[in-house]
């Protein structure tokens, strides 16, 4: 073991000896073996092998001023060298916590002025739940515990949030969902829509939300949670029709609303989050992923004063919270990262410039054969394979042409995720308009191989 090597062979063994991988088969990948990733630089990555790769993914979802921006590298240096860490329960704070909390506050809607941090999206989102029970605990209203999400919602991977999350794979791998979260249909018009227009069909995927309430027991429901567009879901943006009714249900039945901002958050869709896109108004949002453009884990959950108010005036303690909920050097990076987002105007971009050109690009792909629709909004979308455009009927088994696909693309230096038969898209928010055509003629010419391949089966 005293030989050093740096061989991507050598990683790749170590690798498969000790590293289990989230959401992968480790028999199947061990027998290829993982990319090792070395370098990124903008929107451009780097494998051992000297390969160049042009990330659609923003990493996952969240690297969305891109890579090797220095002010955030020397904010995460400042406050290491100065405080790396200190906690925030024993009635003691940190001053990046402190200010990001009020940053956060102010690019919130108006109304949020309270963040309770955490780690990750996933503990987002088991805060979320415990809040949303405590606080109708608070109000006397303790049989308000149900909190209902959708099919194929994604809202991380702890029990909480991989219950609240709608995908069955991985419900059944851990009794899961946990009692007090039930699931209603997606607003995926593309899929279940059939013969409704997308305006209907938005209203018939709202009213799911009134029938399941009235199933419940108004007075058995807490919250109602959502992504304001469902991103690993397969980047589904509900009809316009969709979110208003869900809005009006909520306040009709007095069910608290909650946006799920992870992906959706700093600037994905053209605006800070998600609800001004669409026009949403909140009760809590919880965020992550873009917060610090992924250079360090943190999360928040906002907390509109109407919620907040209770809590703090009658709540007494609430019992809970993480070691590193408001870590001062992640609070530093998201700081320095939110800073870099504002100075350089790129939320506006998205929204007036590289946000609907993409989309303009994107939607060029729908004339593909292979592509049944195309959808997005900001610098998000999705382009879905079918295997008949006209009928809109889907492929089967569903997922291995979008694997073939995918393939293709790490093949030929493009990272576009695929979910399902649904391949993703979702770059770092400084991609340049080149950079944006550099990514459709890859997916084009990815297409065209995945539709050779089919034809020759
Ligand atoms: C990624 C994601 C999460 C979970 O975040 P983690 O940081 O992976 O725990 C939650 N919600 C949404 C919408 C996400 O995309």
């Amino acid at each position: 073991m005293n030989m050093i090597s740096n061989s991507t062979e050598h990683w790749q063994k170590q690798d498969c000896d000790h590293h289990l991988h989230p959401f992968t088969d480790s028999k199947s990948l061990n027998k290829k073996g993982a990319r090792v990733i070395v370098k990124g630089e903008g929107v451009f990555l780097w494998d051992s092998e000297g390969n160049k790769i042009i990330d659609g993914m923003a990493g996952l979802w969240c690297v969305n001023m891109g890579y090797g921006q220095q002010e955030l590298v020397e904010a995460a240096n400042r406050q290491m060298q100065e405080l790396p860490y200190y906690n925030t329960f024993f009635q003691t704070t940190t001053k990046p916590a402190t200010e990001l909390a009020s940053v956060l506050s102010e690019i919130t809607p108006p109304g949020f002025n309270r963040a309770f941090f955490a780690g990750s999206g996933s503990e987002a989102n088991d805060t979320v739940v415990r809040m949303v029970r405590r606080y109708w605990d608070v109000k006397g209203c303790s049989k308000k515990k149900t909190i209902i999400s959708r099919d194929n919602a994604y809202h991380g991977s702890t029990m909480a949030g991989a219950s609240l999350g709608g995908m069955k794979y991985m419900h059944e791998q851990g009794e899961l969902p946990i009692p007090g979260i039930k699931h209603i249909m997606q607003p995926y018009w593309y899929h279940l829509g059939g013969a409704l227009s997308p305006e209907e069909f938005g209203l018939k995927a709202a009213g799911a939300l009134e029938e399941k309430i009235l199933e419940i027991g108004p007075e058995k429901v807490a919250g109602f949670i959502g992504e304001p567009v469902q991103g690993a879901g397969g980047v589904i943006v509900p009809p316009a029709t969709y979110w208003p009714e869900i809005q009006r249900i909520c306040e009709k039945y007095d069910i608290l609303l909650i946006v799920d901002e992870v992906i959706c958050g700093f600037g994905r869709t053209g605006n800070w989050f998600g609800c001004d896109t669409l026009g949403i108004k909140p009760d809590l949002m919880s965020m992550a992923k873009g917060m610090t453009s992924g250079y360090l884990p943190i999360s928040a959950v906002m907390v509109h004063d109407r919620i907040a108010d209770v809590l703090i005036e009658d709540g007494g303690e609430f019992n809970h919270g993480f070691t590193y909920s408001g870590h001062p050097v992640a609070a530093a990076v998201a700081l320095a990262n939110i800073e870099l987002m504002k100075r350089t105007n790129i939320i506006e971009a998205v929204k007036t410039d590289t946000g609907p050109y993409f989309q303009q690009r994107l939607r060029e792909l729908e004339s593909h054969p292979l592509v049944g629709e195309v959808r997005g909004i900001g610098l998000v979308g999705a382009i879905e394979l079918v295997k008949n455009k006209e009928t809109r009927e889907l492929f089967d088994p569903a997922g291995e042409v979008g694997t073939i696909c995918r393939d293709h693309c790490f093949a030929s230096g493009l990272i576009m995720r695929a979910t399902s038969d649904s391949m993703i898209l979702s770059p770092p928010l400084v991609i340049t308009k080149n950079e944006i055509d550099e990514v459709i003629q890859k997916a084009r010419s990815c297409l065209d191989m995945t539709a050779r391949d089919i034809a020759s089966k």
